[in-house]
């Protein structure tokens, strides 16, 4: 299907939903939501909502009072709108971040994460013959590695190696996410030996730091020592091939990139505030990526 311009025409009854985050313009999510009202002809708008730390509490009251079905929150809120809303998922307070909030009908509103169901199911989708039978790598210990922790031990992975530059964030993420008995956790810049002796082990390693982002540095591995069935994923999507992925295809590895994970995540709370669960296709893809590179 190919959207040519059209006429907003909402009516009296739209359902609203928004992104709210200080600053929100860099944000795709309007982009991501509105590419679905308008594939499924849904009255409805999704609008983004820029809210300064200091009028969160008041920016949050409001979703129900102007009838708001929910919403997106994005940096810098994820973790302070955990102590302003009624209820929070367990999933959520296990990330300790919320990216998603749905008003319920008694006007309460429950905070909760869909960025660890997000990254599995693209995961499932761009390299379906991922199994959780090895041990999986992630390089990160911030809000997204959380989230790709997370996923990894619903999934059932055996052992989570964790690295990244600075040691103290990775073990208070093992603690919290209690995979201290399951993780190894080693401070980056990886040095040949550590990273050799793991490595042939691992069925799947996830970039879930800014290395490899426009503007940053690269994430420097060897990749060589990986097994011909390992699985390579960026979380990055800007640009959607970083020179991890680009490496990665070099030898031949499965790559998974980080635009998937952003569409995957929006699908569960644009299906509770619309009524439809939407499809991650490769038409939407595209037109996320045009409004990316823009
Ligand atoms: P964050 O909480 O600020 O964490 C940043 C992580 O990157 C930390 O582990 C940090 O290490 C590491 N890092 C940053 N610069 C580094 C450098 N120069 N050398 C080594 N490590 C460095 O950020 P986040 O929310 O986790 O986001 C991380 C990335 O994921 C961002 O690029 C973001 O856009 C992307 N992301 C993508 C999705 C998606 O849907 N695809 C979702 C969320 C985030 P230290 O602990 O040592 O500082």
């Amino acid at each position: 299907m190919t959207h040519s311009p059209r006429i907003l025409t909402h009516t009296g009854a739209s359902r609203l939903a928004g992104v709210i985050g200080w600053p929100v313009d860099h944000s795709q999510s309007p982009r991501l939501h509105g590419y679905w009202l308008a594939h499924h002809g849904i009255d409805g708008a999704y609008v983004p909502l820029a809210v300064p730390p200091d009028r969160l509490a008041e920016a949050l009251a409001g979703l129900p009072a102007l009838g708001f079905s929910g919403a997106n929150v994005t940096i810098p809120h994820k973790a302070a709108v955990i102590p302003l809303v009624h209820h929070v998922t367990a999933v959520a307070r296990q990330i300790g971040a919320v990216n998603t909030l749905i008003v319920n009908g008694d006007g309460t509103i429950t905070g909760t994460n869909t960025d660890a169901q997000g990254f599995l199911d693209n995961l499932k989708q761009q390299a379906p013959a991922w199994t959780p039978a090895r041990p999986a790598a992630v390089i990160g210990a911030g809000g997204a590695a959380r989230a790709v922790c997370a996923a990894l031990i619903k999934a059932g992975v055996p052992e989570i190696l964790l690295f990244n530059r600075t040691i103290d964030k990775a073990a208070e993420l093992a603690e919290s996410l209690r995979i201290h008995r399951a993780a190894a956790i080693f401070p980056l810049p990886l040095t040949g030996g550590m990273w050799k002796a793991r490595a042939r082990d691992i069925g799947l390693m996830v970039n879930a730091t800014a290395l490899g982002m426009t503007g940053h540095p690269a994430l420097e591995l060897d990749l060589s020592v990986l097994q011909p069935d390992a699985v390579v994923a960026d979380i990055v999507y800007a640009p959607l091939k970083t020179p991890l992925l680009v490496t990665a295809e070099q030898f031949g590895l499965t790559t998974v990139d980080g635009l998937g994970m952003l569409l995957h995540q929006a699908r569960a709370g644009f299906s509770q505030w619309f009524g439809v669960m939407p499809e991650v296709t490769d038409e939407l893809r595209a037109f996320v990526l045009s409004g990316i590179n823009a």
